[in-house]
Protein backbone atom coordinates (compact mmCIF):
# COMPACT_ATOMS: atom_id res chain seq x y z
CA UNK A 1 0.00 0.00 0.00
CA UNK A 2 1.66 3.51 -1.34
CA UNK A 3 1.64 6.06 1.61
CA UNK A 4 -0.97 8.06 -0.57
CA UNK A 5 -3.43 5.25 -0.40
CA UNK A 6 -3.89 5.89 3.72
CA UNK A 7 -7.46 6.70 4.31
CA UNK A 8 -9.20 7.04 7.84
CA UNK A 9 -11.92 7.99 8.94
CA UNK A 10 -13.55 9.33 12.52
CA UNK A 11 -17.47 7.94 12.15
CA UNK A 12 -19.08 9.61 15.13
CA UNK A 13 -23.19 9.12 15.48
CA UNK A 14 -24.72 12.92 16.72
CA UNK A 15 -26.14 11.46 19.51
CA UNK A 16 -25.27 14.31 22.15
CA UNK A 17 -21.79 16.35 22.58
CA UNK A 18 -18.74 14.91 21.10
CA UNK A 19 -17.11 13.56 24.47
CA UNK A 20 -13.01 14.28 24.24
CA UNK A 21 -12.64 10.26 24.10
CA UNK A 22 -14.22 10.60 20.93
CA UNK A 23 -12.01 14.08 19.87
CA UNK A 24 -8.93 11.98 21.17
CA UNK A 25 -10.25 9.06 18.17
CA UNK A 26 -10.72 12.19 16.00
CA UNK A 27 -6.98 13.48 16.68
CA UNK A 28 -5.18 10.30 16.57
CA UNK A 29 -7.17 9.46 13.17
CA UNK A 30 -5.86 12.75 12.22
CA UNK A 31 -2.38 12.08 13.41
CA UNK A 32 -2.15 9.08 11.25
CA UNK A 33 -3.52 10.33 8.13
CA UNK A 34 -0.95 13.70 8.18
CA UNK A 35 2.28 11.19 9.28
CA UNK A 36 1.40 9.31 5.87
CA UNK A 37 0.76 11.86 4.30
CA UNK A 38 -3.16 10.08 4.00
CA UNK A 39 -6.92 11.66 4.07
CA UNK A 40 -8.66 12.43 7.27
CA UNK A 41 -12.23 11.91 6.66
CA UNK A 42 -15.27 12.30 8.66
CA UNK A 43 -18.28 10.39 8.03
CA UNK A 44 -21.73 11.61 10.35
CA UNK A 45 -23.02 8.07 11.40
CA UNK A 46 -26.80 9.09 11.30
CA UNK A 47 -28.94 6.20 10.65
CA UNK A 48 -30.04 5.43 14.00
CA UNK A 49 -32.95 8.21 14.04
CA UNK A 50 -34.24 7.65 17.61
CA UNK A 51 -31.24 8.67 18.99
CA UNK A 52 -30.43 11.41 16.91
CA UNK A 53 -29.97 15.23 18.61
CA UNK A 54 -30.25 18.17 16.96
CA UNK A 55 -27.02 20.43 16.91
CA UNK A 56 -24.50 17.47 17.86
CA UNK A 57 -23.66 17.23 14.17
CA UNK A 58 -22.38 20.60 14.11
CA UNK A 59 -20.88 20.70 17.17
CA UNK A 60 -18.85 17.75 16.30
CA UNK A 61 -17.44 19.60 13.49
CA UNK A 62 -16.54 22.51 15.82
CA UNK A 63 -15.08 20.69 17.87
CA UNK A 64 -12.85 19.40 15.52
CA UNK A 65 -12.38 22.75 14.15
CA UNK A 66 -11.49 24.35 17.70
CA UNK A 67 -9.03 21.73 18.46
CA UNK A 68 -7.08 22.25 15.11
CA UNK A 69 -7.75 18.58 13.80
CA UNK A 70 -8.58 19.40 9.73
CA UNK A 71 -10.82 17.44 8.13
CA UNK A 72 -10.13 16.82 4.26
CA UNK A 73 -13.37 15.30 3.25
CA UNK A 74 -16.40 15.41 5.11
CA UNK A 75 -19.82 16.84 5.37
CA UNK A 76 -18.83 20.33 5.33
CA UNK A 77 -15.71 19.79 2.98
CA UNK A 78 -17.67 17.29 0.34
CA UNK A 79 -15.17 14.71 -1.48
CA UNK A 80 -15.23 12.41 -4.18
CA UNK A 81 -17.37 10.22 -2.26
CA UNK A 82 -19.95 12.19 -0.83
CA UNK A 83 -22.12 12.56 0.87
CA UNK A 84 -20.67 11.75 4.04
CA UNK A 85 -23.54 11.63 5.78
CA UNK A 86 -25.53 8.46 5.99
CA UNK A 87 -28.85 9.46 5.76
CA UNK A 88 -28.58 10.77 2.32
CA UNK A 89 -26.84 7.09 1.33
CA UNK A 90 -29.80 4.98 2.38
CA UNK A 91 -30.45 3.71 -1.17
CA UNK A 92 -26.92 2.42 -1.09
CA UNK A 93 -27.13 -0.23 1.92
CA UNK A 94 -30.62 -1.25 0.56
CA UNK A 95 -28.70 -3.09 -2.34
CA UNK A 96 -26.11 -4.49 -0.13
CA UNK A 97 -28.21 -5.70 2.25
CA UNK A 98 -30.27 -7.54 -0.86
CA UNK A 99 -26.32 -8.40 -1.99
CA UNK A 100 -26.04 -10.22 1.21
CA UNK A 101 -29.57 -12.08 1.27
CA UNK A 102 -28.72 -13.54 -2.30
CA UNK A 103 -25.44 -14.99 -1.19
CA UNK A 104 -27.13 -16.96 1.71
CA UNK A 105 -25.35 -14.94 4.44
CA UNK A 106 -28.42 -13.04 5.52
CA UNK A 107 -32.42 -13.72 5.86
CA UNK A 108 -35.52 -11.58 6.54
CA UNK A 109 -37.05 -11.62 9.73
CA UNK A 110 -40.53 -10.89 10.80
CA UNK A 111 -40.80 -11.87 14.72
CA UNK A 112 -41.95 -8.58 16.14
CA UNK A 113 -40.71 -6.93 18.75
CA UNK A 114 -43.07 -7.91 21.31
CA UNK A 115 -42.70 -11.43 20.10
CA UNK A 116 -38.95 -11.09 20.97
CA UNK A 117 -39.39 -9.38 24.08
CA UNK A 118 -41.80 -12.07 25.46
CA UNK A 119 -39.09 -14.71 24.57
CA UNK A 120 -36.24 -12.42 26.38
CA UNK A 121 -38.55 -12.73 29.31
CA UNK A 122 -39.43 -16.48 29.52
CA UNK A 123 -35.40 -17.01 29.10
CA UNK A 124 -34.97 -14.79 32.03
CA UNK A 125 -37.04 -16.35 34.17
CA UNK A 126 -35.38 -18.89 33.83
CA UNK A 127 -31.90 -17.62 34.33
CA UNK A 128 -31.03 -17.92 30.74
CA UNK A 129 -30.63 -15.19 28.18
CA UNK A 130 -32.17 -15.54 24.59
CA UNK A 131 -30.14 -14.89 21.38
CA UNK A 132 -31.27 -14.49 18.18
CA UNK A 133 -28.86 -17.17 16.82
CA UNK A 134 -27.35 -20.50 15.33
CA UNK A 135 -29.37 -22.21 18.19
CA UNK A 136 -32.90 -20.54 18.09
CA UNK A 137 -33.01 -18.85 14.21
CA UNK A 138 -34.80 -22.18 13.11
CA UNK A 139 -37.31 -21.93 15.36
CA UNK A 140 -38.41 -18.53 14.33
CA UNK A 141 -40.22 -16.39 11.95
CA UNK A 142 -37.80 -15.47 9.01
CA UNK A 143 -37.13 -16.64 5.24
CA UNK A 144 -35.31 -19.37 6.66
CA UNK A 145 -37.81 -21.27 7.83
CA UNK A 146 -40.61 -19.95 6.23
CA UNK A 147 -41.73 -20.88 2.19
CA UNK A 148 -40.80 -18.28 -0.42
CA UNK A 149 -43.99 -17.49 -1.36
CA UNK A 150 -45.10 -16.63 2.41
CA UNK A 151 -42.24 -14.53 3.00
CA UNK A 152 -42.72 -13.04 -0.33
CA UNK A 153 -46.28 -12.33 0.48
CA UNK A 154 -45.36 -10.89 4.03
CA UNK A 155 -42.78 -8.47 2.65
CA UNK A 156 -45.34 -7.30 -0.17
CA UNK A 157 -48.05 -6.57 2.14
CA UNK A 158 -45.82 -4.09 4.21
CA UNK A 159 -45.18 -6.31 7.17
CA UNK A 160 -42.35 -4.60 8.88
CA UNK A 161 -38.96 -7.10 8.60
CA UNK A 162 -35.59 -6.98 9.66
CA UNK A 163 -32.53 -8.33 8.26
CA UNK A 164 -30.29 -10.36 9.95
CA UNK A 165 -26.83 -11.72 9.21
CA UNK A 166 -26.42 -15.55 9.49
CA UNK A 167 -23.47 -16.08 11.83
CA UNK A 168 -21.66 -19.29 10.87
CA UNK A 169 -22.02 -22.29 13.03
CA UNK A 170 -19.00 -22.83 15.18
CA UNK A 171 -16.02 -21.22 13.45
CA UNK A 172 -12.72 -19.81 14.67
CA UNK A 173 -12.48 -16.29 12.88
CA UNK A 174 -9.02 -15.31 13.33
CA UNK A 175 -7.87 -11.65 12.34
CA UNK A 176 -5.88 -9.32 14.18
CA UNK A 177 -5.69 -5.62 15.61
CA UNK A 178 -3.06 -3.41 15.31
CA UNK A 179 -2.92 -2.50 19.19
CA UNK A 180 -4.42 -6.02 20.43
CA UNK A 181 -2.57 -8.16 18.21
CA UNK A 182 -4.01 -11.58 17.10
CA UNK A 183 -7.65 -12.86 18.23
CA UNK A 184 -9.98 -15.38 18.12
CA UNK A 185 -13.46 -15.73 18.42
CA UNK A 186 -15.73 -18.51 17.89
CA UNK A 187 -18.98 -17.54 16.03
CA UNK A 188 -21.03 -19.80 18.48
CA UNK A 189 -20.40 -16.87 20.94
CA UNK A 190 -22.18 -14.18 18.63
CA UNK A 191 -25.60 -13.85 17.78
CA UNK A 192 -27.22 -12.92 14.27
CA UNK A 193 -27.04 -9.22 14.11
CA UNK A 194 -29.70 -6.84 12.81
CA UNK A 195 -28.67 -5.17 9.48
CA UNK A 196 -30.98 -3.32 7.57
CA UNK A 197 -35.02 -2.79 9.12
CA UNK A 198 -37.90 -2.56 6.76
CA UNK A 199 -38.16 1.44 7.60
CA UNK A 200 -35.49 1.64 5.17
CA UNK A 201 -32.15 2.37 7.71
CA UNK A 202 -29.45 0.31 7.66
CA UNK A 203 -27.74 -0.50 11.05
CA UNK A 204 -24.39 0.95 12.30
CA UNK A 205 -22.77 -2.86 11.22
CA UNK A 206 -23.84 -2.49 7.74
CA UNK A 207 -23.43 0.72 6.70
CA UNK A 208 -20.44 1.01 8.67
CA UNK A 209 -18.95 -1.52 6.56
CA UNK A 210 -20.55 -0.67 3.37
CA UNK A 211 -18.80 3.41 3.65
CA UNK A 212 -15.50 2.26 4.94
CA UNK A 213 -15.31 0.03 2.00
CA UNK A 214 -16.88 2.45 -0.47
CA UNK A 215 -14.90 5.25 0.82
CA UNK A 216 -11.53 3.09 0.59
CA UNK A 217 -10.45 3.35 3.98
CA UNK A 218 -7.28 1.67 5.09
CA UNK A 219 -7.42 1.60 8.55
CA UNK A 220 -10.15 1.99 10.99
CA UNK A 221 -8.95 3.51 14.52
CA UNK A 222 -11.26 3.55 16.94
CA UNK A 223 -12.81 3.23 20.35
CA UNK A 224 -12.33 0.00 22.54
CA UNK A 225 -16.11 -0.14 22.73
CA UNK A 226 -16.01 -1.29 19.25
CA UNK A 227 -13.78 -4.10 19.72
CA UNK A 228 -16.78 -6.72 20.22
CA UNK A 229 -18.36 -5.42 16.79
CA UNK A 230 -15.43 -6.57 15.01
CA UNK A 231 -15.15 -10.51 14.40
CA UNK A 232 -18.99 -9.67 12.66
CA UNK A 233 -17.21 -6.71 10.90
CA UNK A 234 -14.60 -9.03 9.72
CA UNK A 235 -17.23 -11.38 8.50
CA UNK A 236 -19.29 -9.32 6.76
CA UNK A 237 -16.21 -8.14 4.54
CA UNK A 238 -15.29 -12.05 3.87
CA UNK A 239 -19.19 -12.08 2.55
CA UNK A 240 -18.88 -9.67 0.38
CA UNK A 241 -16.07 -10.99 -0.97
CA UNK A 242 -14.24 -7.42 0.34
CA UNK A 243 -10.29 -6.91 1.52
CA UNK A 244 -11.07 -5.35 4.97
CA UNK A 245 -8.90 -2.65 6.34
CA UNK A 246 -6.60 -2.55 9.01
CA UNK A 247 -7.95 -2.27 12.81
CA UNK A 248 -6.62 -0.11 15.62
CA UNK A 249 -8.81 -0.09 18.88
CA UNK A 250 -8.14 2.50 21.03
CA UNK A 251 -7.61 1.82 24.94
CA UNK A 252 -10.58 3.60 26.95
CA UNK A 253 -9.88 6.85 28.68
CA UNK A 254 -10.30 6.25 32.52
CA UNK A 255 -11.97 8.47 35.39
CA UNK A 256 -9.49 10.39 37.72
CA UNK A 257 -9.88 7.76 40.38
CA UNK A 258 -8.47 4.88 37.70
CA UNK A 259 -11.62 2.93 38.27
CA UNK A 260 -14.55 2.54 35.04
CA UNK A 261 -15.01 4.34 32.03
CA UNK A 262 -14.53 8.10 31.74
CA UNK A 263 -18.36 8.94 31.38
CA UNK A 264 -20.33 11.69 29.93
CA UNK A 265 -21.80 12.41 33.66
CA UNK A 266 -18.43 12.15 35.34
CA UNK A 267 -17.50 15.84 33.84
CA UNK A 268 -19.19 18.32 35.72
CA UNK A 269 -20.10 16.19 38.62
CA UNK A 270 -15.83 15.55 38.79
CA UNK A 271 -15.40 19.53 38.67
CA UNK A 272 -14.08 19.11 34.97
CA UNK A 273 -15.20 19.30 31.55
CA UNK A 274 -15.99 15.92 29.66
CA UNK A 275 -16.38 17.80 26.42
CA UNK A 276 -14.47 19.73 24.33
CA UNK A 277 -17.47 23.34 24.06
CA UNK A 278 -19.58 24.15 26.11
CA UNK A 279 -23.19 22.18 25.13
CA UNK A 280 -26.28 24.40 25.09
CA UNK A 281 -28.98 21.79 24.54
CA UNK A 282 -31.39 20.53 27.07
CA UNK A 283 -28.95 19.55 30.04
CA UNK A 284 -25.70 21.68 29.20
CA UNK A 285 -22.48 20.79 30.19
CA UNK A 286 -19.16 22.44 30.51
CA UNK A 287 -16.48 22.55 27.85
CA UNK A 288 -13.18 22.91 27.46
CA UNK A 289 -13.13 26.11 24.94
CA UNK A 290 -15.16 27.89 27.43
CA UNK A 291 -13.36 27.19 30.93
CA UNK A 292 -9.99 29.25 28.76
CA UNK A 293 -8.13 25.99 27.69
CA UNK A 294 -5.76 26.91 24.84
CA UNK A 295 -6.86 24.49 22.11
CA UNK A 296 -3.65 23.73 21.39
CA UNK A 297 -3.00 22.60 25.19
CA UNK A 298 -6.08 20.50 24.76
CA UNK A 299 -4.52 18.61 21.75
CA UNK A 300 -1.27 18.28 23.64
CA UNK A 301 -2.81 16.83 26.25
CA UNK A 302 -5.51 14.23 24.87
CA UNK A 303 -2.25 13.50 22.51
CA UNK A 304 -0.44 11.96 25.55
CA UNK A 305 -3.99 10.11 27.22
CA UNK A 306 -3.13 6.47 25.10
CA UNK A 307 -0.02 6.87 23.63
CA UNK A 308 3.26 8.16 24.16
CA UNK A 309 6.58 9.31 22.29
CA UNK A 310 8.72 6.76 23.77
CA UNK A 311 10.89 9.72 24.93
CA UNK A 312 10.39 12.22 27.91
CA UNK A 313 9.29 15.28 25.84
CA UNK A 314 5.48 16.38 26.88
CA UNK A 315 5.04 19.41 24.83
CA UNK A 316 4.19 19.02 21.59
CA UNK A 317 2.59 21.22 18.69
CA UNK A 318 0.57 19.56 16.35
CA UNK A 319 3.43 19.52 13.55
CA UNK A 320 5.33 17.54 15.87
CA UNK A 321 2.93 15.34 16.80
CA UNK A 322 2.23 14.65 13.49
CA UNK A 323 6.21 14.02 13.08
CA UNK A 324 6.33 11.58 16.36
CA UNK A 325 2.71 9.77 16.32
CA UNK A 326 2.80 6.25 15.68
CA UNK A 327 -0.15 3.62 16.40
CA UNK A 328 2.72 0.95 17.78
CA UNK A 329 2.75 3.63 20.84
CA UNK A 330 -0.68 3.40 21.77
CA UNK A 331 -1.00 1.78 24.87
CA UNK A 332 -3.26 -1.29 25.54
CA UNK A 333 -4.32 -0.54 29.02
CA UNK A 334 -7.02 2.36 29.85
CA UNK A 335 -5.38 5.86 30.02
CA UNK A 336 -6.23 7.81 33.46
CA UNK A 337 -8.07 10.91 32.96
CA UNK A 338 -6.40 13.64 35.33
CA UNK A 339 -7.69 16.89 35.62
CA UNK A 340 -5.22 18.43 37.05
CA UNK A 341 -2.73 17.16 34.61
CA UNK A 342 -4.96 18.98 31.85
CA UNK A 343 -4.17 22.62 34.20
CA UNK A 344 -0.58 21.66 33.63
CA UNK A 345 -0.91 21.70 30.29
CA UNK A 346 -2.40 25.06 29.78
CA UNK A 347 -0.32 26.63 32.35
CA UNK A 348 2.86 25.59 30.15
CA UNK A 349 1.09 27.11 26.73
CA UNK A 350 -0.15 29.87 28.53
CA UNK A 351 3.36 30.73 30.40
CA UNK A 352 5.10 30.03 26.78
CA UNK A 353 2.60 32.88 25.08
CA UNK A 354 4.53 36.63 24.96
CA UNK A 355 3.18 39.64 27.54
CA UNK A 356 1.89 41.09 24.13
CA UNK A 357 -0.63 38.05 23.26
CA UNK A 358 -1.99 37.98 26.82
CA UNK A 359 -2.51 41.03 27.34
CA UNK A 360 -4.80 41.04 23.76
CA UNK A 361 -6.26 37.72 25.19
CA UNK A 362 -6.66 39.89 28.36
CA UNK A 363 -8.36 42.87 27.22
CA UNK A 364 -11.43 41.53 26.53
CA UNK A 365 -11.56 40.66 30.29
CA UNK A 366 -10.92 44.12 31.63
CA UNK A 367 -12.98 45.93 29.10
CA UNK A 368 -15.58 43.65 30.46
CA UNK A 369 -15.18 44.56 34.08
CA UNK A 370 -15.56 48.23 32.84
CA UNK A 371 -11.92 49.74 32.16
CA UNK A 372 -10.03 50.84 29.18
CA UNK A 373 -6.29 50.00 29.85
CA UNK A 374 -3.88 51.32 27.50
CA UNK A 375 -2.48 48.58 26.04
CA UNK A 376 1.26 49.05 26.58
CA UNK A 377 -0.02 49.19 30.63
CA UNK A 378 -1.95 46.62 30.13
CA UNK A 379 1.14 44.73 28.99
CA UNK A 380 3.17 45.36 31.82
CA UNK A 381 0.87 44.64 34.35
CA UNK A 382 0.50 41.00 32.18
CA UNK A 383 4.52 41.04 32.34
CA UNK A 384 4.30 41.64 36.26
CA UNK A 385 1.41 38.46 37.20
CA UNK A 386 2.03 36.25 34.35
CA UNK A 387 4.01 33.33 36.24
CA UNK A 388 1.06 32.88 38.67
CA UNK A 389 -1.35 32.36 36.65
CA UNK A 390 -2.09 29.77 34.16
CA UNK A 391 -5.21 30.45 32.88
CA UNK A 392 -6.66 33.96 30.83
CA UNK A 393 -8.86 34.15 33.12
CA UNK A 394 -7.07 33.77 36.13
CA UNK A 395 -5.05 36.87 35.50
CA UNK A 396 -7.86 39.20 36.54
CA UNK A 397 -7.57 37.79 39.76
CA UNK A 398 -4.28 38.07 39.77
CA UNK A 399 -3.86 41.62 38.60
CA UNK A 400 -7.48 43.55 39.47
CA UNK A 401 -5.74 45.77 42.25
CA UNK A 402 -4.38 47.38 39.28
CA UNK A 403 -7.42 49.06 38.03
CA UNK A 404 -9.45 49.21 41.35
CA UNK A 405 -8.90 50.24 45.29
CA UNK A 406 -9.32 47.91 47.93
CA UNK A 407 -12.52 48.01 49.06
CA UNK A 408 -11.80 45.94 51.82
CA UNK A 409 -9.09 44.52 53.95
CA UNK A 410 -8.38 41.31 54.46
CA UNK A 411 -9.06 40.52 57.82
CA UNK A 412 -6.54 37.63 58.87
CA UNK A 413 -3.97 40.23 57.69
CA UNK A 414 -5.18 42.98 59.72
CA UNK A 415 -5.16 41.13 62.73
CA UNK A 416 -1.74 40.07 62.35
CA UNK A 417 0.03 43.15 61.32
CA UNK A 418 -2.16 46.31 62.19
CA UNK A 419 -1.52 47.84 65.63
CA UNK A 420 -1.42 50.83 67.33
CA UNK A 421 1.53 51.97 65.87
CA UNK A 422 0.23 51.48 62.21
CA UNK A 423 -1.62 54.57 61.83
CA UNK A 424 0.99 56.68 62.66
CA UNK A 425 3.71 55.04 60.69
CA UNK A 426 1.44 54.98 57.58
CA UNK A 427 1.10 58.21 57.79
CA UNK A 428 4.58 59.24 57.81
CA UNK A 429 5.27 56.91 54.66
CA UNK A 430 2.47 58.94 53.27
CA UNK A 431 4.37 61.81 53.56
CA UNK A 432 7.51 60.00 52.45
CA UNK A 433 6.34 58.92 49.51
CA UNK A 434 4.68 62.13 48.60
CA UNK A 435 8.21 63.44 47.92
CA UNK A 436 9.83 60.54 46.00
CA UNK A 437 11.38 61.53 42.79
CA UNK A 438 11.13 60.56 40.24
CA UNK A 439 8.66 57.73 40.96
CA UNK A 440 9.58 54.72 39.73
CA UNK A 441 10.13 50.79 41.06
CA UNK A 442 14.00 51.65 41.76
CA UNK A 443 13.75 54.85 43.24
CA UNK A 444 10.77 54.23 45.52
CA UNK A 445 12.60 51.02 46.66
CA UNK A 446 15.53 52.54 47.57
CA UNK A 447 13.90 55.57 49.22
CA UNK A 448 11.04 53.95 51.08
CA UNK A 449 13.72 50.98 52.51
CA UNK A 450 16.55 53.92 53.28
CA UNK A 451 13.67 55.54 55.32
CA UNK A 452 12.39 52.50 56.96
CA UNK A 453 16.22 51.80 58.39
CA UNK A 454 16.65 55.44 59.71
CA UNK A 455 13.48 55.62 61.40
CA UNK A 456 14.29 51.95 62.79
CA UNK A 457 10.92 50.37 62.22
CA UNK A 458 10.76 46.71 60.99
CA UNK A 459 11.11 46.21 57.12
CA UNK A 460 8.38 43.35 57.00
CA UNK A 461 6.47 44.85 59.02
CA UNK A 462 5.95 48.20 57.00
CA UNK A 463 6.11 46.50 53.66
CA UNK A 464 3.14 44.41 54.16
CA UNK A 465 1.46 47.34 55.55
CA UNK A 466 2.19 48.94 52.88
CA UNK A 467 0.86 46.22 50.85
CA UNK A 468 -1.99 45.58 52.91
CA UNK A 469 -3.37 49.36 52.05
CA UNK A 470 -2.49 48.92 48.21
CA UNK A 471 -3.52 45.79 47.38
CA UNK A 472 -5.95 45.18 50.48
CA UNK A 473 -4.58 41.29 51.29
CA UNK A 474 -1.09 40.00 51.20
CA UNK A 475 -1.39 38.74 47.74
CA UNK A 476 0.54 40.42 44.16
CA UNK A 477 3.85 40.97 42.44
CA UNK A 478 6.63 43.10 43.64
CA UNK A 479 4.87 45.80 46.21
CA UNK A 480 7.31 48.56 44.30
CA UNK A 481 5.92 47.54 40.86
CA UNK A 482 2.64 48.12 41.90
CA UNK A 483 3.03 51.26 43.12
CA UNK A 484 4.70 52.50 40.69
CA UNK A 485 2.40 50.91 37.80
CA UNK A 486 -1.12 52.69 39.52
CA UNK A 487 1.27 56.03 40.23
CA UNK A 488 2.02 58.48 42.52
CA UNK A 489 -1.86 59.83 42.87
CA UNK A 490 -3.43 56.54 43.42
CA UNK A 491 -1.16 55.01 45.83
CA UNK A 492 -1.04 57.99 48.02
CA UNK A 493 -4.99 57.69 47.80
CA UNK A 494 -4.57 54.31 48.27
CA UNK A 495 -2.56 54.85 51.56
CA UNK A 496 -5.10 57.64 52.64
CA UNK A 497 -8.18 55.89 52.66
CA UNK A 498 -6.80 52.67 54.15
CA UNK A 499 -5.15 54.79 57.11
CA UNK A 500 -8.73 56.30 57.34
CA UNK A 501 -10.49 53.25 57.23
CA UNK A 502 -8.24 51.31 59.42
CA UNK A 503 -7.85 53.33 61.98
CA UNK A 504 -11.01 52.38 63.70
CA UNK A 505 -9.85 48.87 63.78
CA UNK A 506 -7.39 49.91 67.02
CA UNK A 507 -8.65 53.29 68.00
N1 LIG B 1 -20.74 5.58 14.71
C1 LIG B 1 -19.83 4.89 15.57
C2 LIG B 1 -19.62 5.76 16.80
O1 LIG B 1 -20.45 6.52 17.10
C3 LIG B 1 -18.56 4.65 14.82
C4 LIG B 1 -17.71 3.55 15.31
C5 LIG B 1 -16.63 3.25 14.29
O2 LIG B 1 -15.71 4.10 14.18
O3 LIG B 1 -16.70 2.25 13.60
O4 LIG B 1 -18.64 5.72 17.48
Amino acid sequence: MTEKNIRVRFAPSPTGPLHIGGVRTALYNYLFARHHGGTFILRIEDTDQARYVEGAEEYIMDSLEWAGIKTDEGVREGGPFAPYRQSERKEIYRQYSDELIRRGDAYYAFDSPEELEQLRKEHESRGATFNYGCATRMTMKNSLTLAGKEVEKRIASGEQYVVRYRMPENEDIHFSDLIRGDIVVNTSTLDDKVLYKSDGMPTYHLANIVDDHLMEISHVIRGEEWLPSLPLHVLLYRSFGWDAPLFAHLPLLLKPTGKGKLSKRDGDKMGFPVFPLYWPYGETASGYREEGYFPEAFVNMLALLGWNPGTEQEIFTMDELIAAFSIDRVGKSGARFDPDKAKWFNAKYFQAKSDEELARLFMPVVEEKGFQPDFARLVKIVSLVKERAGFVRDLWYEADFFFVAPESYDAEVVRKRWNTDSPRQMTELFGMVAGVQPFTTEVLETSVKEWIVSKGYNTGAILNLFRLLLVGASRGPHLFDIAALIGRDETLARLGNGIGRLASTTA
